[in-house]
């Protein structure tokens, strides 16, 4: 074997700290209690460490310009000088003042936690409101949407990639800067006006890339990796145009800089001869999420064309059958030959948590089958090293890598074969509702006997400081279980009683008991497991740990049964059960890779199912089972969806259709865009859906009118993302909008979303007002 080494890169890095000090370092200087120097510093230490940690475990590409204060989306918004006229920037260099202006809005704490650290809305009252946020592919990551106008233009305004390089080469680190591609760019912004299309300013951007390039290749820099996620979506012909366009430019401006065009999230599929054919030096690709696609790149690839083979899942945290990938890997390098072949993650780190040494508390089974940042770059220089110097090389490695899969694969922590058997037993009718919806709502209005218009919340009350120092005294063992239980039944005592006197139709219980609508139900369900540092970033300096599923689903007991039938033993009205739904405790986790996540998403849903028909037995009559995350759980590719929202309904159907005609099921969603899944959404059958459409002023009902969606709905008119009171008016004219537009009698009156992040201050007379809103519209009917 020749010694000459494979290069290895990592493609991007977390960017938060093994300690998270970003965000202690972001949220310091938003405070005012740091200067921007040391906001600097810190950030500055931060990519020193990783640096240097890559460099020692052996990655050879290290990337730089891989690091943000907040986004890259944004920071790319501020290279290429996109920033609307709103935030007054003169020209020049974009202050650090500015790009968090863009980040979060000139009032404060911008982002409102509406909806579980998972991204959404803004808070804005006055100056001027943040860039909107979205998620970026199919991650849990937030970008900040880049805003075009039609006549925009661009200049470079800020140095970050060309100043990062230097950083990192004055510490003796060379590397490859990393810039968001020009089309991927482009074509996650938006203008004010829909029908300009963004890619018709790519001959106006691309000065602006080819002038950075020019300063990297002046600073020494021979690659730089070009990020063009955009590859693996269903993509138009003025798209791969405009891919020809912009690399076409480079390789004139630049014939000696090498290119490593990096696409992810997805398989190449048609867009596989745009890719190879583009003027680059290296082409990555995903073989993570599509490793069918390593033949036919093989294939069809230039002989010039340098591959960079994603060979370790960057999305997950499951350590890697090392000897099986290089089965895969050994005859792709006899092809291919060495020095055009290098091994990489499936896409950047960024979306892993750091390190798995921290986890000590983890079963130490489960950690020997993980793997962190850290742990993916040692395995891709293992890969490496084994290709280069022969498997012996590294042969404990492999073969402790080969006893974890091995281990993984048998071990009855994993696999249940109840679980597995129920699962398999599943029928057709077990998904179904008893009845149609016509007749249900017979039983339910009868079982119910609800006015006009009814009035609901979606579930959680604030959870205020005092909540929060006792859970954590609780968990701290400073509060015993007895007294931190009396604690929640004195909260959730006085918000029935608060609601009864407010006049709510159909009550709940708060949610006080509950940290986050998924971990406290993960934590309830074996086959979950909880990280005490696995943090990953959501959006700026928000970060969520999201729960591992690693094995077969199940309920060992009732979780949420004797919170939901004490708050109902406290009322005559109506008590709300309150769960989270299989298709969102699947997304917002991680998920074991070994089966298919339609078969773990009808494990969870049979779990629910218990639950649900326990609640049922316990006298509960109304049960809303949350699914938010249904439409971001959308594959990045059309062709994809037919498959994606059959199973992920029929879960939703198999958790909901254990009960009585009479049981009222109800369903939530965090947003409003349904044209798309609209049928789906229909085909969920949910006696309520509470949506989220008071920005929108209920335009965005349209698609249920459209569809002519025959079940009951609860437009969201109290927009909880934002400390503001709503007025009875206005809450009244939303209603009249929503009952243009629907028959009125399927209309109920809610909040757009739960209210644990709302102060009680905001959300007593928000909901005082609510149902005087209601009362006004069923005496006008
Ligand atoms: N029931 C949950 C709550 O009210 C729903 C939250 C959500 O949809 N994100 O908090
Ligand atoms: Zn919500």
């Amino acid at each position: 074997m020749s010694s000459q080494s494979l290069v290895i890169s990592t493609l991007g890095t977390p960017r938060m700290g093994p300690r998270r000090e970003l965000k202690a370092a972001l949220e310091h200087f938003w405070s005012g209690q740091s200067s921007s120097s040391q906001l600097l510093e810190t950030a500055a230490a931060l990519r020193a460490a990783n640096w240097a940690r890559q460099h020692a475990l052996g990655v050879t590409a290290i990337p730089s310009n891989d690091f943000s204060l907040y986004d890259h989306v944004l920071d790319t918004s501020a290279m290429v000088g996109a920033i609307p006229p709103a935030y007054g920037w003169t020209g020049g260099q974009v202050p650090l003042e500015t790009y968090f202006a863009m980040a979060r809005g000139t009032q404060g704490d911008a982002h409102g936690d509406g909806c579980d650290g998972h991204g959404h809305g803004h808070d804005h009252e006055a100056g001027v409101p943040a860039l909107e946020m979205t998620k970026w592919f199919d991650t849990n990551y937030h970008y900040m949407v880049p805003e075009f106008a039609a006549d925009q233009v661009f200049s470079l305004a800020s140095l970050k990639p060309v100043e990062e390089y230097r950083e990192a080469k004055a510490l003796g680190f060379e590397t490859r800067p990393v810039l968001l591609g020009p089309v991927t760019y482009l074509k996650l912004g938006k203008s004010k006006d829909p029908a300009f299309d963004p890619l018709s300013l790519l001959g106006a951007l691309l000065p602006v890339y080819v002038d950075v390039l020019r300063r990297l290749a002046a600073n020494g820099a021979t690659w730089v990796q070009i990020d063009e996620p955009c590859l693996v979506l269903d993509l138009d012909d003025g798209t791969r145009q405009a891919l020809h366009e912009a690399y076409g430019l480079f390789a004139h401006a630049l014939p000696d800089l090498k290119i490593m065009l990096v696409p992810y999230f997805g398989a190449l599929g048609e867009n596989l001869v745009t890719a190879v054919t583009l003027p680059v030096a290296g082409l990555h690709i995903d073989l993570a999420r599509a490793p069918e696609q390593l033949d036919a790149v093989l294939a069809s690839a230039p002989q010039g064309l340098v591959l960079s083979l994603g060979i370790i899942d960057g999305r997950n945290v499951w350590r890697a059958d090392l000897a099986a990938l290089l089965d895969r890997l050994e005859p792709a390098l006899a092809r291919r030959g060495r020095d055009h072949i290098q091994l990489a993650p499936s896409c950047s780190m960024l979306h892993v948590p750091i390190d798995l040494a921290r986890e000590t508390e983890l079963d130490a089974d489960l950690r020997d089958w993980l793997a962190f940042s850290v742990q993916k770059m040692e395995e891709l220089v293992t890969l490496g090293t084994a290709l280069t110097h022969g498997r012996a090389s590294v042969g404990a490695a492999l073969e402790a890598s080969t006893k974890a899969a091995e281990a993984r694969r048998t071990s009855a922590k994993v696999h249940d074969p109840a679980v597995q058997g129920r699962a398999a037993a599943v029928t057709p009718a077990m998904a179904a509702r008893q009845s149609p919806f016509p007749m249900r709502r017979k039983l339910q209005q009868a079982a119910l006997n609800l006015p006009a218009f009814p009035t609901t919340t979606i579930g959680s009350f604030p959870q205020t400081a005092e909540v929060r120092k006792a859970r954590a005294a609780h968990a701290r063992g400073a509060l015993s279980d007895s007294d931190y239980e009396a604690f929640l039944q004195r909260e959730t005592e006085a918000a029935v009683r608060w609601q009864e006197e407010i006049g709510l139709d159909v009550l709940v219980h708060g949610e006080f008991e509950r940290n986050d609508m998924v971990q406290y139900f993960g934590e309830q369900l074996a086959g979950y497991a909880f990280t005490r540092h696995g943090w990953v970033q959501s959006y700026g300096s928000r970060y969520v740990r999201p729960p591992i599923i690693f094995g077969d689903v199940s309920r060992p007991a009732a979780m949420t049964v004797r919170w939901s039938s004490h708050a109902q033993s406290l009322t005559q009205k109506p008590m709300k059960g309150m769960l989270t739904g299989p298709v969102t405790m699947l997304f917002w986790s991680f998920v074991r890779d070994d089966l298919p996540k339609a078969e773990v998403c009808r494990q969870i849903a049979l779990a629910l199912r218990d639950e649900v028909t326990d609640l049922e037995a316990a006298g509960i009559g109304v049960i809303q089972i949350d699914e938010p995350a249904i439409r971001e759980g959308l594959p990045l590719r059309r062709g994809d969806w037919p498959a994606y929202l059959d199973w992920a309904v029929t879960a939703f159907r198999l958790s909901a259709s254990g009960v009585r005609d009479a049981t009222q099921i109800h369903t939530h969603m965090c947003y409003s865009e349904f044209n798309d899944i609209i049928a789906s959404i229909g085909a969920m059958d949910a006696d309520v859906i509470s949506i989220e459409t008071s920005r929108s002023k209920m335009e965005l009902l349209d698609a249920f009118v459209t569809y002519r969606y025959p079940n009951e709905i609860g437009p969201g008119v109290y927009d909880i993302h934002s400390p503001r009171v709503p007025t009875v008016q206005e809450m009244v004219d939303l209603l009249h909008r929503a009952a243009e537009r629907l028959s009125p009698d399927q209309i109920w009156v809610n909040p757009d979303c739960g209210l644990k992040t709302r102060k009680w201050e905001e959300v007593r007379p928000a909901l005082v007002n609510m149902v005087a809103a209601a009362r006004q519209l069923r005496s006008a009917t």
